[in-house]
């Protein structure tokens, strides 16, 4: 099979990585989005396959099977990609933090990495509280948002900004 192409969509909670990762699924057929494993509890509303939804227990195993191709703790909780296994052809796309994006960008060096901001700290705000998380998440995330983008400035192959997400897409 030959290497598929990874793209690694990743910036501070409330960026609008989703909407990028949604909007670049919509648009080309050929993208595969990688589904995440967590150990968080699924959020109200969210839907199901959000995640694969897992215990510590679960998770541990896999990464003791080298099941992962990326991993990370954030905010209390695992996440992780599970080592793709995509039809030849299809490329790979993961929405992920920037730890992991860091280091996907270390084992494949290949890997496209859009890193993506928030217009300003307010909008920020606004998009993270409008999710229902805990006020104390929120305050966290804000804090480490100016040095994850410091962080990921140094290795991003793009920087976008997530304000009008037409003119996001232009960029990429
Ligand atoms: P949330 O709990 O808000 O869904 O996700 C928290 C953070 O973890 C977000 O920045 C999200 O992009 C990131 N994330 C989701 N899945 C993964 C993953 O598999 N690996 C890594 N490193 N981060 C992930």
């Amino acid at each position: 099979m030959n290497e598929a192409l990874i793209i690694v969509v990743s910036g501070p909670g409330g960026a609008g990585k989703g909407t990028i990762v949604q909007s670049l699924i919509e648009r080309d057929s050929q993208l595969w989005l990688s589904r995440s494993w967590t150990t968080r509890t699924q959020r109200e509303g969210e839907s199901d396959d959000a995640y694969v939804f897992v215990t510590r227990d679960q998770f541990e195993e896999r990464i003791a099977g080298h099941g992962f191709l990326e991993w990370t703790e954030f905010l209390g909780n695992f996440y992780g990609s599970p080592v793709p296994n995509v039809e030849d052809g299809r490329d790979i796309v993961l929405e992920i933090e920037l730890h992991g994006a860091q280091q996907v960008k270390a084992t494949r060096p290949d890997a496209i990495l859009v890193f993506v901001r928030p217009p300003s700290r307010e909008e920020q705000q606004r998009r993270l509280q409008g999710r229902g998380d805990p006020e104390h998440h929120v305050v966290e995330r804000l804090k480490k948002a100016e040095d994850e983008e410091r962080q990921g400035a140094k290795i991003a192959d793009v920087v976008v900004i997530n304000d009008d997400l037409e003119l996001s897409l232009i960029h990429i």
